[in-house]
């Protein structure tokens, strides 16, 4: 059976030692968070994460969700678990305390998030909607719609979805036909079938609120008439108790690769009221808002993943015992050593390592950035914060989703055969993880969006401030001793990054195949070089912790290894991702379609 346990020292010394969350006092949500609250809460989610959803993991992946008469059914076990995230008051934690949250900073919420989908990803995924749905209805909803929804949403009596994907329609969501009839009273009728609904219908909450995208009668063609509607499973009565059922229903459930615990349903909508959130035709808006949350949502799975994977294959490495070590036994008393001593399974786990410190360094501070852009003092700050944020969604979402499938299918090699055999767990985190990089806009969209809409956005100026973000950093650190193994590598890569940025500007203008085939290649370079800062910061940290005598020096000295390996082993894939971001379009666009 696989275990987890979650990473509380390391989130600690991010949030503690190497942001130092209580330096932004700026920001109102960082205000009640002491550090001493920071660790009572974080106690408290490893204690429910590691006792409760992990050991449903794996039987919940074999026994799956089922349909009986119309309702789905949860894997055994989730409505209890349920039941103890919902009185734990876990849901909340960020919510505005105005509807019953508990104002607390964005950031934590996604350390949370990680800690859970390591122990249940599918079991995550429940809350992890509502999430998504009440950022929606905060940001676009009338005073009236947060009052009525929000309060049950954060208590976790209620659930939430998205519901965008049509059997026809996907990344093109222009396409998509559910229709929203306009009534008397202000309401819509709205009749369609969506599919792949994650979460749609179980029962884990006594109520549902789908967030529905639709066209309004007569709306324009194309995602121009696109409005978003909240359609709530059962209706809700005056007194705000749960009524009858809203012509809502789950036609089937979607037989899946992974994920198998959350429920990804076909859902009929035939004529169910529902409620205009936003501004008619304006739903693509509104509905960017839940994306963006749950697009760094998404990147924090692959993340997590890759966490829960890794761990499980560091003690097996220790526990194996084949060959013996290039440099003679190690472990004399017995026949062979631990698999741990071949440089090649060390070459798997550094890889994992180096990708799950750098990828939670970078997700705290997307994290400060999602705080910042919501109630940092100045304004100002505030803006520059959210369009750093904006550039660098794509980034997390579609690097760390990959990353996260390679870095479970590295844990299982780690494993030889027995990572294939389903009672170690190795190929339940693999299927898990493969969904991450399709959902959420697929990862080439990401790049797409990232090279044709966030690079170009208000004149380049994001990407200008994260040119000098970096740059500062390597002007103030170049005559540092102590990075002086970073720092050149490190200015080589962002020049790399820069002159790609150029070359997609002469280039991907002229021809927009040029942008379309170097898209993915210049995120995965833009990551790298994300990542190369960050480890070059921690190592920095990590050095005058150990010189001041503070912190766990043996924790401290390993950040510095992972930091040189980082920049030994993995960074100088920026040169060849710059090769093939100027190799430009034409060999990936010669063959005829009936050639291939
Ligand atoms: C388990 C699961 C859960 C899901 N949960 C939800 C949910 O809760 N709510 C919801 O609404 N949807 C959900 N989805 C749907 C998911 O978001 C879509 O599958 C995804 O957006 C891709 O759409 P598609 O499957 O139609 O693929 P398509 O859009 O047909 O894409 C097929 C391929 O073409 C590529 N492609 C398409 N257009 C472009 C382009 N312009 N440029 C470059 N490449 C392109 C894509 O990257 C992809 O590789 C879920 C799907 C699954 C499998």
């Amino acid at each position: 059976m696989p275990t987890y346990s979650a990473p509380i020292k390391d989130i600690q010394f991010l949030l503690h030692d190497y942001f130092n969350l209580q330096k932004y006092n700026n920001i109102q949500s960082f205000k009640e968070a002491t550090p001493e609250l920071i660790d009572a809460i974080l106690e408290e989610a490893a204690k429910i994460s590691e006792n409760v959803f992990q050991p449903l993991n794996l039987p919940a992946d074999t026994q799956g969700c089922r349909l009986e008469n119309g309702k789905v059914i949860t894997p055994d076990g989730f409505k209890d678990a349920y039941q103890q995230y919902l009185e734990g008051g876990w849901q909340g934690m960020t919510g505005d305390e105005k509807y019953g949250g508990q104002g607390l900073p964005q950031t934590l919420g996604l350390v949370l998030n990680e800690i859970m989908v390591s122990a249940n990803w599918g079991f995550a995924m429940y809350p992890g909607l509502t999430k998504g749905a009440t950022e929606s209805i905060y940001a676009w909803g009338t005073d009236e719609q947060k009052q009525k929804y929000l309060p049950k949403m954060f208590s976790a009596e209620w659930s939430g979805t998205m519901n965008l994907t049509e059997p026809h329609c996907g990344t093109d969501l222009g396409l998509l036909r559910t229709k929203a009839e306009p009534q008397t009273d202000g309401s819509y009728k709205i009749t369609g079938t969506k599919i792949f609904i994650s979460a749609g219908d179980h029962d884990l909450t006594e109520n549902i609120i789908h967030l529905v995208l639709a066209r309004i009668t007569g709306a324009p063609e194309g995602v121009k008439g696109i409005s978003l509607f909240i359609v709530p499973r059962n209706t809700i009565n005056d007194d705000g108790t749960v009524g009858d059922n809203n012509g809502v229903s789950c036609g089937s459930l979607e037989e899946k690769m992974g994920i198998h615990s959350n429920a990804t349903c076909v859902m009929n909508f035939d004529a169910a009221t529902g409620y205009l959130l936003g501004e008619e035709h304006k739903g693509m808006k509104a509905m960017f808002t839940m994306m963006n949350e749950a697009r760094l949502g998404v990147a924090i799975q692959g993340l997590a993943i890759a966490e829960v994977a890794q761990q499980n294959a560091v003690i097996y490495a220790n526990d194996r015992i084949q060959g013996r070590a290039l440099t003679g036994p190690q472990n004399k008393d017995a026949k062979a050593d631990p698999i741990m001593v071949h440089p090649d399974v060390r070459r798997m786990l550094m890889t994992n390592r180096a990708f799950v410190e750098g990828a939670r360094a970078m997700a705290v501070w997307a994290g400060i950035l999602v705080d910042t852009t919501r109630s940092h003092s100045d304004e100002k700050e505030r803006v520059k914060a959210e369009e750093l944020l904006a550039l660098l969604t794509p980034v997390l979402k579609s690097y760390f989703t990959d990353q996260g499938v390679e870095a479970a299918s590295r844990a299982l090699q780690c494993f030889g055969g027995h990572g294939y055999i389903h009672e170690w767990g190795m190929e339940q985190f693999l299927r898990d993880s493969r969904i991450a990089p399709i959902y959420e806009g697929t990862n080439g969209v990401q790049a797409m969006d990232l090279i044709g809409r966030k690079l170009p956005a208000n004149g380049g100026s994001a990407v200008r401030a994260y040119f000098d973000l970096i740059q500062t950093f390597i002007n103030d650190n170049k005559t540092n001793e102590g990075l002086a193994g970073y720092m050149p590598h490190l200015e080589k890569a962002l020049g790399r990054l820069q002159a790609s940025t150029m070359w997609l500007m002469q280039n991907g203008m002229s021809n927009p195949n040029n942008a379309g085939s170097a898209a993915h290649y210049y995120l995965n370079l833009m990551a790298l070089v994300t990542l190369a800062y960050f480890w070059a910061d921690m190592a920095k940290k990590a050095q005058e912790m150990i010189a001041s005598g503070e912190g766990n020096k043996e924790f401290l000295n390993n950040k510095i290894i992972t930091a040189n390996f980082f920049y030994s082993h993995i960074l100088p894939e920026t040169s060849s991702l710059k090769v093939k971001i100027e190799a430009g379009s034409e060999s990936v666009m010669a063959l005829d379609a009936q050639s291939f």
